[in-house]
């Protein structure tokens, strides 16, 4: 941390050596403060970016168009950000266009909350215009400004205030909390790119029961009405769950699929369309060995952690792990039997009935049935066609 601060400020004595202002600034001063340790290092400078690029000899015009120069110091990189304002909010989203301006002031109002809008110095002196060491030291998270503007700029900061819920355990201030209850119609205006990532971050974070806990109350679920029973159950149960089983959950309560705009990727719609499928079937009889061989041990305890959120029920973890562990074959390839022997081995047998053998031969050996052994599954075989030619 130390070592990464006086890197820094390698980047912050150089800019004023040729005569800019720079300060270390936003979620890297508050997570200092908290003694947290940064993913990222924010800058900010009335250097303009090609300023940035000219002075400092590694460096990546990751953000420029928004004003952002990546530096790096020997191992570490730095994002050195422009002073900016912000100006034109388009249907409560991200600025339309960036404008730069020479005040640090003007750059830290247009943040969205008190404790990400301390900038510090290479002194270790800290800037603090909107009382974020106050609200630092009482654990709240409070809108810069007025709440309803601020939000009416730009919704997504609405979520935002719960992830740093989840991220720091800390409350949100009262006027920021009836602000974002007045406002959170808004949210629907937003990409769901950009809400899927703070939903993401939300699940990923330590203090995630919190934050939902706040999302309840802040009736976020007015807007993902798919999540409307899912909250409620999860704040009554003691378990944790990721984003895609806390997903999953709430679509199993509504009996419903995933709505068309959630822009989830591929693997995310498999994972929670598995699941699913998982739960409906353990429904009544629990987990087979059948059932956990098909899916696989991760999604099967994922299943299984979404059912001790749903029923308050005791962990199935234990005799999943045990079924799991005592299966004769863990897949198919585990099989002494595959296309090419029962071809060799069965003369005139049509291509097309194999693969529905073999399904049928996987499933007996998983339920210990069958021997996992290959004169046996041949015969096996044999039989079986012969019975169904015959
Ligand atoms: P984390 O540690 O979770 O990344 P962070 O505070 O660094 O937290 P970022 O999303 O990386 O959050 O944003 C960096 C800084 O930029 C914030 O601290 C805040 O000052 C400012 N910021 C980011 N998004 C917004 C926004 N939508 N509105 C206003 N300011 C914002
Ligand atoms: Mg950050």
């Amino acid at each position: 941390m130390e070592k990464i601060v006086s890197l820094g400020k390698i980047i912050l004595s150089k800019l004023e050596e040729f005569g800019y202002e720079a300060y270390f600034v936003g979620g890297f001063v508050r997570d200092l403060l908290l003694n947290k340790k940064s993913d990222d290092i924010d800058i900010t400078t009335n250097a303009l970016p090609e300023t940035v690029e000219k002075l400092f000899d590694k460096t990546i015009a990751t953000g420029k168009k928004y004003g952002t120069v990546t530096v790096f110091i020997e191992d570490e990189k730095f994002e050195v950000t422009t002073y900016r304002v912000e100006k034109d909010y388009l249907n409560h989203r991200r600025p339309e266009s960036v404008l730069y301006t020479n005040h640090l002031e003007e750059d830290l109002k247009r943040r969205d909350f008190t404790i990400n809008a301390l900038a510090m110095d290479r002194f270790d002196k800290i800037i603090d215009l909107f009382q974020g060491q106050a609200d630092l030291n009482n654990k709240l998270i409070r809108a810069i400004g007025n709440p309803d503007e601020r939000f009416n700029e730009d919704a997504l900061r609405m979520l935002r205030a719960i992830r740093f819920v989840s991220k720091l355990g800390f409350s949100v201030e009262e006027k920021t909390a009836e602000s974002i209850r007045n406002n959170i119609e808004k949210i629907s205006h937003l990409s769901n790119e950009r809400v899927l990532v703070e939903f993401k971050k939300i699940f990923k974070n330590s203090y995630n029961k919190e934050a939902l806990k706040v999302m309840e109350n802040l009736n976020v679920a007015e807007i993902f009405r798919e999540f409307n029973q899912g909250i409620r159950v999860y704040n009554n149960s003691n378990y944790e769950l990721n984003f895609i089983e806390f997903f999953t959950m709430s679509l199993f309560l509504e009996n419903a699929v995933i709505p068309d705009y959630w822009r989830l990727s591929n693997y995310d719609r498999l994972m929670i369309s598995t699941i699913l499928e998982i739960l409906y079937k353990v429904r009544d009889n629990g987990f087979t060995p059948y059932i956990v061989y098909s899916y696989g041990l991760s999604k099967s305890l994922s299943a299984n952690r979404v059912r001790l959120v749903l029923y308050n029920s005791p962990s199935e973890e234990f005799s999943i792990k045990t079924i799991f562990n005592n299966l004769v074959i863990k897949k198919r390839s585990d099989l002494k039997i595959n296309g090419s022997i029962i071809k060799k081995n069965i003369k005139n047998i049509e291509p097309k009935k194999i693969g529905n053998l073999i399904m049928e031969i996987e499933y007996h050996v998983v339920n210990n049935l069958l021997k996992n052994d290959e004169l046996d599954l041949i015969k096996y075989a044999r039989n079986k066609l012969e019975n169904i030619n015959g």
